[in-house]
């Protein structure tokens, strides 16, 4: 789907005016941010819960629109597709257009509870996101390290099998090319075991 194409588009613009307005660009420290995620999963009974025994997947996302960060993206979903909170837990920034610091991981969905990222693996995985549209041009260096090294803390955390870390676009049924056409998901997965 080419976001811009959309009729939601202009919904979007708006939100990406609003974010610009509402988050400073030299204040990323999130803190209110997840604290009013807090209070919305509190206010919210459609959550559920993330059994951290079941985790068996990260799923690695792009956003597929150049720009962005958690609180974008999270006002985005719920714009987007109705949903409480945004889907990811994770998302790392590409600097772009001061929207967000470059390589910086900042947390989106707690991980208490299940994301909305890959529809048959949300009870089961952890998503993160690039930022970005990484079907033009591949992740920047310091975004790449930043997954990198995210996801081996995580891997070791969960104890995940490095095979189960996996490109949306690799679990069954689907058919976007998320996390990209540009992002190899072999030469991570390599990467991940040095
Ligand atoms: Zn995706």
């Amino acid at each position: 789907m080419d976001i811009k194409n959309t009729k939601l588009y202009k919904k979007h613009e708006k939100y990406l005016v609003w974010t610009r307005q509402k988050v400073p660009l030299n204040d990323f420290s999130g803190l209110d941010f997840l604290e009013k995620l807090d209070y919305e999963f509190e206010k919210t009974p459609n959550f559920k819960p993330l059994i951290k025994e079941n985790i068996k997947y990260i799923a690695i996302h792009h956003a597929e629109i150049d720009n962005g960060n958690r609180e974008y993206y999270h006002w985005l979903h719920k714009a987007y597709f109705g949903w409480d909170a945004i889907g990811y837990h994770f998302v790392i920034g590409n600097g772009k257009d001061g929207l967000s610091i470059d390589g910086k991981i900042e947390e989106g969905r707690s991980l208490n509870y299940q994301g909305a990222h890959v529809k048959s693996v949300n009870h089961e995985s952890i998503g993160i996101c690039l930022v970005g549209n990484m079907d033009n041009y591949r992740p920047t260096e310091k975004q790449y390290d930043s997954l990198i090294s995210l996801v081996k803390k995580l891997i070791s955390k969960y104890d995940i099998d490095i095979s189960n870390v996996r490109g949306h676009n690799e679990f069954k049924g689907v058919t976007k090319t998320c996390p990209g056409k540009m992002f190899d998901l072999e030469e991570f997965r390599n990467m991940l075991k040095e």
